[in-house]
């Protein structure tokens, strides 16, 4: 993964900024549809799409349908996320922020998703801007100071992923990248 320079420090300010103009801490939870609001996108789960046939959202919300995460939906001014409900609390949470982070990072090309017979087309993001969503749906989910937090704390590793909406995975991803881990076990050497 290839970004720009100063791509994740911008980032981890990011962040840090929606923490602090929701009024959270630096290290809180960041639940997705908080952020959705603040940022004026209206989340809907498959349910809330009026007159989608039955067997479309019987085909989307079951496990045949367990692939699709979440998909943006542009129309003018207004801005709507239509994600899986079917998922995980945590994986909602993560799919949702995901959509989020394309938002803050303005990529215009965004997936829109084919309804009625009105002129929308899907069109996915290309490589480089799936790769930066990614990864600033990571830091937003675990910014560093949350991740410091976690490291520290005692509670399982499981259960803080679930808390802060990412997998187990991420979580350790995100522990390692930030340097946590190894900052722990510099300042445990010098005790
Ligand atoms: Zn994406």
């Amino acid at each position: 993964m290839a970004f720009r320079r100063g791509f994740k420090s911008w980032c981890e300010q990011t962040a840090l900024t929606v923490r602090r103009e929701l009024g959270l801490s630096e290290s809180a939870v960041l639940p997705a549809r908080t952020l959705a609001d603040h940022l004026g996108v209206t989340v809907w789960s498959i349910q809330d799409i009026p007159g989608l046939p039955d067997d479309t959202l019987r085909m989307l919300t079951s496990t045949l349908g367990d692939e699709w995460s979440a998909v943006s939906l542009i129309d003018a001014n207004e801005h709507f996320i239509v994600h899986n409900s079917a998922h995980s609390r945590a994986r909602q949470t993560s799919n949702i922020t995901h959509e989020l982070a394309h938002n803050l990072l303005e990529h215009d090309a965004s997936p829109v998703l084919l309804v009625d017979d009105q002129e929308k087309i899907l069109r996915p993001h290309d490589k480089q801007q799936e790769d930066e969503a990614a990864w600033l749906t990571g830091t937003l989910l675990v910014p560093r100071p949350a991740a410091l937090e976690i490291n520290r704390t005692k509670t399982s590793k499981a259960i803080m992923a679930e808390r802060y909406g990412v997998s187990i995975r991420l979580l350790e991803y995100r522990l390692n990248v930030t340097g946590v881990k190894y900052q722990t076990r510099q300042t445990n050497r010098t005790r």
